[in-house]
């Protein structure tokens, strides 16, 4: 490749501004890439790329490259200023302040495309690859620069050593040119290629190109008398207004089909077509008449791609016929619109009216194809919401991110670090404590970004609890928790049943505790359960109460079952009882206070204050009532609900957080109920351990001034 030197950027630039800017942008929409010249070559004053040029050309051009398919004016500056924030001391603060937040965010994003690591793996690997970097790019604009960039620095990479040509080629084979390809920048994607083949197989590159060339000399006088006679043919059927292009195939996509067909060079024929460009679509298949009536047609070799677009949108006829030497010649004809789209892909979007900002979206095919490529379910007839989804994610529902080990992983967009966890592995999952993102400490809750890395840090003594749930995402994190908890709460309910059911069998088998086989057997019978451990199970999730199983147990004993049952014995809360044990949010009670404990079905006990509202009802069906106490030695921290009536605002709340946290105690949550000027009521959720700190709590409060009144609040 030849390499030059330019005589200076400033005349490079202007170069670009009075040729293709001016072929389509407005004066004031070129005077701004203008400024974004000035800044960038400010800031990159000083470097050089390694054939010595000053580094501005670099992003000059490829402005000039993007300038060739009409993009933007944006997409202009954000393509000057591509490299400013990575390489320069230029920050994003300062480009957002310069050049406004959505330039400021495309230099960011392809920045943070260049940051990402890609270390060649198997084919599923680039694929997640390429749809990241596709997904991180937000607005296909990035990856358009990106590729621009990419273009650029392929065509220059003959000054780099060996081993980075290729492993830069592999990378861009691999990755970038499918992207070109899937945007549609076809014209890009088959340059891209053959660089890279250049670069990975020298010397098959040179034997093919060598080929390809003599074929082409033998070829070329025969080709341009074919181009002609077909010019006269459709001059003959009245056409006037097209274009006949001779056409060579890439050097790779030859090399890709002698792989694919196992042919060699001479048995692969068609390497030479022509496109015929016209104007409408009716004159795409009078044309093909015309073709096929003055060369034979190949069978098995015509493809309508107009009313069949494919998938990208991509639309031509397609057709192959003997040529006058033997030769089998491709011949493709579409409209100019069509042959815009093929080229310029997704770019071709970007055409642009003279006041440089609104874009043609008069094309339908042209959109629709723009939103199958976002997403399928996003179709829409509306031009503003087009204009929108131009902007959205090309993924919108995947993030990609990173193993510790360089593996990409992809979850659910909204995936937290929790949901990465069980994606490792279940064990992984079930004994998570938080997560390295990025290098720096995170919560399980954190949600995950595209291109974080992710390391999960566990503990042999974590376990699921049911808050998990709140933000675990995909099914599989679900679903692991939720078989982890179910798991749990059997092992608690069978040891909260055995102690229930020991302790109402005192009551009414008069201190006997061994429950006979025989009565065992015959209970299981009647209630038809399996085993004695289910009816444990049962009746520590409060599906069985405990008093009426005893009462059929003595029954069946022939104890005296009549008769008061005298010294109840409570069941003693010791706070470990896992899930089936619950503390009701109504009176929140805290160890010291007496309660009761009223059994849910399927969800064990409740325990509540035996002055709490709510129980006044429930108290007439006793049976689903035990009494319950707290084990002395219970060490752990309950919530309490207190409304604070206050005089005065201002400083108010400070007071009585400052009580608070003086006597030990975190505030949970806070209230603030809407009263008149001067009064108001805030309720306070508190820490506390017991009663008696408590106490000392609402005595705290009621020493600030602006407090007229303090209560526990329950109900
Ligand atoms: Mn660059």
């Amino acid at each position: 490749m030849r390499r030059f030197f330019r005589s200076s950027p400033e005349k490079a630039i202007r170069a670009v501004c009075k040729g293709r800017l001016a072929n389509y942008l407005s004066q004031d929409a070129i005077d701004e890439v203008y400024q974004a010249f000035v800044f960038a070559e400010k800031n990159h004053r000083g470097q050089t790329r390694k054939s010595g040029e000053q580094y501005i050309h670099h992003p000059i051009e490829v402005a000039a490259t993007l300038a060739e398919l009409q993009m933007d004016s944006r997409t202009l500056i954000a393509s000057l200023l591509h490299d400013v924030i990575e390489d320069t001391p230029a920050t994003k603060e300062e480009v957002t302040e310069k050049f406004g937040a959505d330039i400021a965010l495309l230099v960011d994003g392809v920045s943070k495309i260049g940051q990402i690591r890609f270390d060649s793996k198997e084919q599923a690997e680039a694929e997640n690859f390429r749809k990241m970097i596709m997904a991180m790019s937000r607005d296909v604009r990035v990856m358009i620069i990106k590729l621009a960039d990419r273009l650029h620095n392929m065509r220059t990479l003959d000054i780099m050593r060996a081993e980075k040509q290729k492993r830069i080629s592999k990378q861009t084979l691999e990755v970038y040119a499918p992207i070109a390809e899937r945007l549609g920048l076809y014209h890009w994607a088959r340059e891209l290629q053959d660089l890279c083949f250049l670069y990975l197989y020298p010397k098959r590159h040179s034997a093919l190109s060598k080929a390809i060339e003599q074929r082409q000399g033998n070829r070329k006088l025969v080709v341009e008398k074919l181009k002609e006679s077909v010019s006269l043919t459709l001059n003959g059927a009245g056409l006037e207004d097209f274009k006949v292009k001779g056409r060579q195939k890439s050097v790779f996509s030859i090399y890709k089909k002698m792989k694919k067909k196992q042919r060699t060079f001479d048995e692969l024929f068609d390497i030479y077509g022509f496109r015929i460009i016209v104007q409408s679509v009716d004159e795409c298949y009078r044309v093909l008449g015309i073709v096929h009536n003055a060369y034979k047609p190949i069978p098995g070799r015509f493809a309508d791609y107009i009313a069949i677009p494919k998938a990208n949108g991509y639309q031509s006829l397609h057709t192959v016929v003997f040529g006058p030497l033997g030769d089998n010649i491709e011949v493709q004809i579409r409209t100019r619109r069509m042959d815009q789209i093929a080229e310029a892909g997704v770019a071709a979007h970007w055409v642009y009216k003279s006041d440089g900002e609104s874009h043609d979206t008069s094309n339908h095919l042209a959109r629709q194809w723009l939103l199958d490529l976002l997403d399928p379910a996003h179709q829409t007839e509306n031009a503003v919401e087009f204009l929108e989804h131009l902007k959205t994610d090309l993924y919108p529902d995947e993030v990609y991110v990173f193993t510790p080990q360089g593996d990409i992983k992809k979850m659910p967009r909204g995936a937290t670090a929790l949901d990465f966890a069980y994606a490792v592995h279940t064990d992984v999952g079930n004994h998570c404590t938080g997560a390295r993102i990025n290098k720096s400490l995170a919560t399980l809750p954190s949600v995950l970004h595209n291109g974080d890395s992710v390391e999960i840090i566990t503990s042999k003594g974590s376990w699921p609890t049911t808050a998990w749930l709140n933000y675990a995402v995909t099914a599989k994190a679900r679903t692991h928790i939720r078989n982890y908890l179910k798991q749990q709460t059997e092992e608690d309910a069978l040891r909260l049943g055995k102690r229930l059911l020991a302790g109402a069998t005192k009551q009414r088998l008069f201190g006997r505790r061994k429950i006979p086989s025989n009565v065992q057997a015959a209970l299981l019978d009647e209630f038809g359960l399996e085993n004695w451990s289910q009816l444990l199970v049962d009746i520590g999730l409060g599906r069985r109460l405990p008093d009426l199983v005893a009462r059929q147990i003595a029954q069946l004993t022939e104890e005296k079952v009549e008769g008061r049952v005298i010294g109840q014995e409570a069941l003693v809360i010791r706070g470990s009882e896992g899930l089936l044990v619950t503390y009701s949010k109504c009176c929140s009670p805290v160890p010291g206070d007496s309660i009761i404990g009223s059994f849910t079905a399927g969800h064990g006990l409740a325990v509540h204050t035996a002055d709490c509202p709510n129980m006044s009802d429930l108290r007439k069906q006793p049976e689903n009532f035990l009494l319950v106490d707290w084990d002395e030695s219970i060490d752990q921290s309950f919530n309490a609900k207190l409304r604070v009536k206050l005089n005065h605002i201002t400083g108010a709340f400070a007071e009585v957080a400052i009580a608070i946290a003086e006597n030990g105690s975190n505030i949970n949550h806070v209230d603030v109920h809407e009263g008149s000027e001067s009064v108001r009521q805030m309720d306070f959720l508190v820490d506390v351990k017991n009663r008696k700190q408590l106490a000392k709590i609402i005595k705290a409060i009621y020493r600030s001034p602006t407090v007229s009144k303090v209560t526990r609040h329950k109900g």
